[in-house]
């Protein structure tokens, strides 16, 4: 059974992230659906509801991403850690090239897959932001 992140823990994630989803760089502003602190490793993993472990996420990231600690690589079929927001740096694995998210290292193509950041709907949305200025 999950632990609900009492609202205390929620709001420090959430301005920690600065109210951007921690995986694809959404920000909640621009969104209809809540962001959640989401247990990078999750609950089912023994991951504990504590600050090192909790990042804010968009619902799509956090759906996609479930119970996931790790997928497989698409370019090179290998089995690879997800991104780690409280231990990596967003910027070393990741570019925003023509609004798509872009994985730079084998964790960040793995992450934008697993959590399907270039969903046609994401992507549109992601390059409206973009041509407003917003993202
Ligand atoms: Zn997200």
């Amino acid at each position: 059974m999950a632990d609900r992140v009492p609202d205390g823990l929620a709001d420090r994630v959430r301005q920690r992230a600065g109210n951007r989803c921690e995986y694809y760089r959404a920000q909640q502003a621009f969104q209809f659906v809540s962001f959640h602190a989401d247990h990078i490793v999750s609950q089912f993993h023994q991951g504990p509801t504590l600050e090192e472990n909790l990042a804010l996420a968009c619902p799509a990231c956090n759906n996609r991403k479930g119970t996931n600690l790790a997928g497989i690589d698409p370019d090179t079929g290998e089995l690879t850690p997800l991104f780690h927001p409280r231990k990596q740096s967003w910027n070393e694995h990741f570019r925003v090239i023509e609004g798509r998210v872009v994985g730079i290292t084998a964790v960040g193509r793995t992450t934008v897959w697993v959590c399907d950041m270039n969903a046609p709907k994401r992507l549109d949305a992601r390059r409206r932001l973009i041509a407003a200025g917003l993202f």
